[in-house]
């Protein structure tokens, strides 16, 4: 059964390099050591490999395969990097960005029925060095700031400057922005100096769960 699943998974990362939508040795290296079908509900399993969105608890999603490559490429993680997610959601793609910095990662869930569900996910995987905080991501997690990545699962009304405030000098905030109702524009927030003087790159249209927080959207 799990030869099957991996099968499957393997298929749909050639797929996405095929795609050009991972283009890198590494984040294909990542993908191929977190197949999804261990991070979803065991009556999605059979369909984690088909590059689309899939329910998790809390009406709450586990992004398609092709959002979260395009977003790690985007990200450039390399190893040591001090990275913050928010929206843990299933805990999958912290895992992914473990494999990519070998190095604590932290993600903040604001429902606890999923940081449950996320650090069952990663306990169960093998993932003790990804720590899973109960919170409003729209404020950061201030503790083991500055981070030279963060990257933000869920869309946003406007760029939060809470954020931005805990990015090193040139680290880069990942966030799609744009309207409540599922259709933003990813957006990468390079920090060019202490004043959170910033530069954006556009990198075009996604739908996302909302962000839902003090600067996100309110509840
Ligand atoms: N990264 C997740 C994964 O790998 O499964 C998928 C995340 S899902 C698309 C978005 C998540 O963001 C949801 O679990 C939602 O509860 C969470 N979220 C929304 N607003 C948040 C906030 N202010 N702080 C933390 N998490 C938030």
């Amino acid at each position: 059964m799990e030869d099957e699943l991996y099968e499957k998974w393997k298929h749909l990362v050639t797929g996405l390099e095929l795609q050009r939508i991972i283009k890198s040795e590494r984040v294909r290296e990542a993908f191929l050591k977190v197949p999804r079908y261990k991070f979803v509900l065991e009556r999605y399993k059979d369909y984690a490999h088909v590059d689309e969105p899939l329910p998790i608890p809390a009406g709450q999603t586990i992004s398609a395969p092709h959002m979260v490559a395009i977003m790690l490429e985007i990200a450039d993680l390399k190893e040591d990097m001090n990275i913050l997610e928010i929206g843990a959601g299933s805990g999958w793609n912290a895992a992914l960005i473990y494999e990519l910095v070998k190095n604590d990662v932290y993600t903040i869930e604001r429902i606890p029925e999923l940081v449950e569900f996320a650090r069952r996910n990663l306990e169960r995987a093998g993932y003790d060095r990804v720590h899973v905080i109960l919170g409003d991501g729209t404020k950061g997690f201030p503790p083991k700031a500055p981070y030279d990545v963060i990257i933000v699962t869920a869309g946003a009304p406007k760029i939060p400057t809470s954020l931005v405030e805990q990015l090193k000098v040139g680290g880069k905030l990942i966030i799609p922005v744009g309207s409540y109702h599922m259709w933003q524009e990813l957006y990468e927030v390079i920090k060019l100096d202490k004043e959170n003087k910033v530069k954006i790159i556009k990198h075009g249209g996604v739908a996302f769960v909302p962000l839902v927080g003090e600067y996100g959207w309110k509840e």
